[in-house]
């Protein structure tokens, strides 16, 4: 997903127009946009996997239906133009609004953070009844050990907002019972953005004069880009799919660099134009709701390498890569809620106590593919402070029990470990004294991974937190100060 994700010409667009720079990562998103030019939609016809998606669920529908459909109207195709506008509306104001509505973003949401914790219950379900199966039961090993060695995570991941991003994937799925592609030709902002280069394409559908008027093409289009005369066609809305080419009989159909007499423009009149823009406007005054400057960090945790925090807003797509790929190893990254605003909604957060920040892991950085989270060498991303930890006195056990407890120190993996001891007489609740290691932490040591917290014996709230103090956040490779 991750290439479909740096080929997404939208992200390239909203980024680079919401951070006003050049941003290296989102390259390959302008080189497909650039191709719309000669080519037109090919991008929705034969690349984008939400779209063969669609096409897959709605063979499958269409089989048990059993009917050809008719034309489905085109009343409300204006309706992705409108989200277009106003996503770059507020790209331009420096809010990025195309988490929701990109269709790769939107895959690969569901992918990371529903359908993958799914898939390895489903796999591991699977493998625990085998081995009960004495003839199946090496099977299951080598297919256990195969697995965890290549692609499942070493403990099943679960992740929040899980219900809400397969509720909203199964919505568009579903979709596909009222007309195909109902989400391509109606909604899909990314369609939109391709559709508007599209009309100036120069491969267009050609019909010469073999054409017997049957029908078939107009019907078939999932699109419904044909028109009435099944000659002229939509350049705005037609995806190059060649189906209209395939159920051709008389072979009439054809594609060519040729532009026919009318093909059709962008369906957004002036009015729907006005009511997009301002609608945008006010999305972007509630984003930032509670969370005017956009600057303030709040008190989230953000994963090494990342962005100054309007940095960090801008590029962040909300397609969950990171939280997924953290899972397979120290499970800090979360979806936020509102911890940072509504402005920072599905953004990645660490939550210290639910996982930690893997010592040798560098893995956020590399899949992010916008650059939010910057590439960090391992060494240095090693030095990265995420935070600081501080000890909860009323909760950590050798500083309100007296009783030694060594677990955060053993734990902490920097190499001059960033959690030492003070030993001390100390009183304890039953009137004993005796001599306690008292824990605490040593400041300029301390990088913020969380492990403290993440493995504290104490039960509920630890006897060790963590908070973005000292975070270090990057820009180019360098240390920006917040
Ligand atoms: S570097 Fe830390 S936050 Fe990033 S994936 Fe690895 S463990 Fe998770
Ligand atoms: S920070 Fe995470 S969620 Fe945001 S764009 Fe990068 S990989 Fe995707």
């Amino acid at each position: 997903m991750d290439l479909f994700l740096r080929g997404s010409p939208l992200v390239a667009v909203a980024t680079i127009l919401a951070t006003r720079s050049w941003v290296t990562h989102v390259f390959l998103g302008l080189v497909v946009l650039a191709l719309t030019v000669p080519l037109g939609r090919v991008f929705c016809g034969w690349v984008c996997p939400l779209g063969s998606t669609l096409d897959v669920v709605h063979k499958i529908s269409l089989r048990k239906r059993k009917e050809l459909k008719k034309p489905s109207p085109t009343r409300w195709r204006w309706v992705k133009f409108a989200i277009l506008v106003g996503i770059l509306v507020g790209a331009a104001l420096g809010t990025q609004m195309l988490w929701p509505f990109d269709p790769i973003v939107i895959l690969t949401r569901t992918a990371d953070v529903a359908l993958y914790p799914l898939f390895t219950i489903a796999v591991s379900s699977l493998l625990a009844v085998m081995v009960r199966v004495p003839f199946l039961e090496g099977a299951a090993y080598r297919a256990y050990s195969f697995l965890h060695a290549a692609w499942f995570p070493l403990q099943q991941p679960s992740f929040r907002l899980v219900e809400l991003f397969f509720v909203l994937f199964v919505v568009i799925l579903a979709l596909e019972k009222a007309s195909s592609r109902f989400w391509c030709r109606n909604l899909c902002p990314l369609g939109a953005l391709l559709g508007f280069f599209s009309q100036f394409r120069l491969l267009h559908r050609q019909v010469d004069e073999s054409c017997t008027a049957c029908g078939l093409c107009r019907a078939r289009c999932r699109m419904n880009a044909v028109e009435d005369d099944y000659v002229t066609t939509s350049a705005v809305e037609c995806i190059a799919c060649g189906e209209c080419v395939s159920v051709c009989a008389p072979r009439a159909t054809h594609y060519a660099f040729r532009k026919p007499a009318r093909s059709g423009t962008v369906d957004l009149d002036r009015r729907r134009f006005m009511g997009a823009t301002v609608a945008s406007l006010a999305t972007v005054g509630l984003l930032g709701i509670g969370f005017a400057d956009r600057g303030r960090r709040g008190s989230v945790i953000r994963p090494p390498g990342a962005l100054p925090e309007a940095d960090f807003l801008d590029r962040c797509v909300r397609c969950q890569e990171c939280v997924k790929v953290c899972s397979s190893t120290g499970g800090c990254l979360q979806p936020s809620l509102w911890e940072s605003g509504l402005i920072g909604l599905w953004t990645p957060v660490a939550k210290p106590r639910e996982g930690y920040c893997e010592y040798n892991c560098n893995l956020c950085g590399q899949v992010c593919p916008t650059g939010a989270i910057q590439r960090l060498p391992l060494e240095v991303k090693q030095r990265t402070k995420m935070g600081l930890a501080f000890f909860d006195k009323s909760r950590c056990i050798p500083w309100y029990r007296g009783e030694d407890c060594l677990v955060c120190e053993e734990h902490c993996p920097v190499p001059d470990k960033a959690i030492r001891f003070d030993q001390r007489m100390v009183r304890r609740p039953d009137g004993s004294e005796g001599l306690v290691k008292l824990p605490y932490v040593v400041e300029e040591l301390c990088i913020g991974c969380g492990i403290c917290a993440t493995k504290c014996p104490v039960v509920g709230q630890g006897g060790i937190f963590l908070t973005n103090a000292n975070e270090q956040r990057w820009i180019d490779s360098q240390f920006s100060s917040q």
